[in-house]
């Protein structure tokens, strides 16, 4: 693997609590999770993101930090955590965690001490106005939870700025000592071992807030000095960010020195996450068309990281309301399953009616466009949501193992669980379980090995060059290409119902003894590229040629 390891890597998303408990405690927790590095080390995982780690109130699933120098007592020690990333190193896999430095929980000491007096060493440390800010009910970021940004506190005789919920206050980024501190915390996990981090929320990290001014001017700068920051303490540390900004403004985000990025390295790509909703929902692709044209170039070592589900709702905030209608109507029919006015709190099995070749056939999508794929915990083995549960937890229970009691995520009684595992209807560990999907070579869990191996065996997907092949297609069936060092791969992807028939004898001069490296079914080989079949709902990624130095 290359230097920009990143480029070529399988990410892995997970809670801790509710992937394994290994004492009991109804808690998944570190030595639960190292116990099950070697079954995400043969699904082909190279990296694994980590859902906040630190102690918290958990209001907000752990997004609510009280001290970023520690890991929640639930989970283990500092301890256990140095053991799970020499464990991971064994197996090849780099660990990355959440940096969550937007804010704090209230309950933070150094918010205790801000708000007790005008006089605390803490005071600047978060954002605070005299005066009820004019935009105190603007820039919410979860609607109907969150109902201002500014609330007034008491005992502080004023208020505090709180992006999030109100008691996640805001730090003050514009407070030199804060962006020492974020630094430090940087340090401190880097030099644990950690491959690097997601970072949160990031506009608003950069955001210069102003009270009263809704559209406060942001801080690229910072950026900047956390990148050079990382690189001196670990060259290959990487920054994986949130920002769900318009597109014009995400070049920022990675910053450009005479070519190269000089910020973060990675951003989620939520303009094409969106754009593949809606081409799923209508089974065109030419919002993806759209999405990969649209997308700005990225500098020198920048890398999208492609995503269908995360832990938070899919965000369609960036369709027009007509196209979110469209994706409501086809996976969020129930008010229920809605969420914030733009989203959709579903896992992706259930939204696709638990249709295997949809679900492979959307999974195959994402793994075979540009950028680093990130799969979200469950995902592998096609688990449902609970609608029953409050809000973003919905997609949040338990992974379920196994036949046994709360699907071997834990021996405790059921009532103590973090959460309940999902015990009824179609998605009951009952029928999907690692376990039994273990000993069936056709199960959706065996299917995505295949997938990811396959994956890395083609790395111009990762590092090369995606570009969409325009020439005419039938309906539903979207072709693109990936070029790099190693080679050209070329994907069909049907997401249309109908079975078909593709000419790509265009690049018949390119083919070097074509082949078929994944497949929906057995094609009978790839032949000549002018009548290539492709089923309903089918797939083929196809070698077209390989540089064999590799
Ligand atoms: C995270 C959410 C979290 C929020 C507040 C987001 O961007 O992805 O899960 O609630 O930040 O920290």
């Amino acid at each position: 693997m290359g230097d920009r390891w990143y480029s070529e890597a399988v990410v892995y998303c997970l809670d801790i609590d509710t992937f394994a408990d290994s004492d009991g405690d109804g808690v998944g927790d570190i030595r639960g999770l190292i116990g099950r590095l070697d079954y995400l080390a043969r699904l082909g995982v190279t990296c694994l993101w980590l859902h906040p780690i630190h102690p918290s109130p958990n209001k907000d699933d752990g997004y609510d930090v009280t001290d970023f120098y520690n890991v929640d007592p639930r989970f283990g020690t500092l301890g256990d955590f140095a053991e799970l990333l020499h464990q991971a190193q064994n197996r090849g896999i780099r660990v990355i965690i959440d940096l969550v430095v937007n804010h704090t929980s209230d309950e933070h000491p150094w918010f205790v001490s801000a708000r007790s007096s005008p006089d605390s060493p803490y005071r600047d440390w978060y954002v605070w106005s005299e005066h009820e800010p004019a935009d105190r009910h603007q820039g919410m970021v979860f609607p109907g939870e969150q109902h201002e940004t500014w609330t007034y506190d008491r005992s502080a005789k004023a208020w505090y700025y709180h992006r999030f919920y109100k008691y996640q206050p805001d730090l003050n980024m514009t407070n030199p000592q804060v962006r020492a501190e974020v630094k430090k915390i940087m340090s401190f996990w880097l030099q644990l071992g950690v491959a690097g981090f997601r970072m949160d929320a990031v506009p608003f990290i950069i955001e210069r807030t102003e009270p009263g001014n809704a559209n406060s001017p942001k801080d690229f700068e910072f950026l900047t000095e956390l990148r050079q920051h990382v690189q001196w303490r670990r060259g290959d540390a990487v920054l994986l960010a949130e920002a769900n900004v318009e597109p014009d403004e995400l070049p920022q985000f990675f910053g450009d020195a005479g070519g190269s990025a000089n910020r973060v390295h990675m951003l989620f790509d939520f303009m094409l996450n969106g754009r593949l909703m809606l081409a799923l929902a209508r089974q065109d692709p030419e919002p993806v068309v759209e999405a990969l044209r649209d997308t700005p170039a990225l500098p020198e070592g920048g890398q999208w990281a492609t995503f269908l589900r995360n832990h938070d709702e899919i965000d369609l905030s960036r369709l027009t309301a007509e196209q979110r209608n469209q994706v409501y109507e086809q996976f969020g029919p129930d008010e229920d399953m809605r969420i914030y006015d733009r989203g959709i709190r579903r896992r992706f099995a259930p939204m696709l009616g638990n249709d295997r070749r949809r679900i492979e056939l959307a999974y195959a999508l994402q793994f075979s466009l540009r950028g680093t794929p990130v799969l979200r915990y469950g995902e592998e083995i096609g688990m449902g949501e609970d609608l029953s549960l409050p809000g973003r937890e919905a997609i949040r229970t338990p992974m379920q193992w196994s036949y046994q009691p709360n699907a071997g995520f834990s021996d405790a009684d059921p009532e103590k669980l973090v959460r309940p595992v999902i015990d009824k209807g179609e998605f009951s560990y009952e029928k999907v379980n690692v376990t039994a999907q273990r000993s069936d070579r056709q199960s959706l869990l065996a299917w995505f090995e295949r997938m990811i191996g396959t994956l890395r065996e083609a790395p111009e997907i990762g590092s090369g060059s995606t570009t969409h092949i325009d020439v005419p297609m039938p309906p539903g069936v979207l072709a693109h290409r990936a070029d790099g060092p190693t080679g050209t791969m070329v994907f069909l992807h049907n997401l249309g119902t109908e079975d078909t028939m593709v000419d790509l004898s265009l690049l018949q001069p390119e083919a070097d003894l074509p082949i078929d490296t994944l497949a929906d079914r057995d094609y009978g080989g790839v032949g000549k590229l002018d009548a290539l079949k492709l089923s309903g709902y089918g797939y083929r990624w196809i070698r077209l040629c390989r540089n064999r130095t590799r």
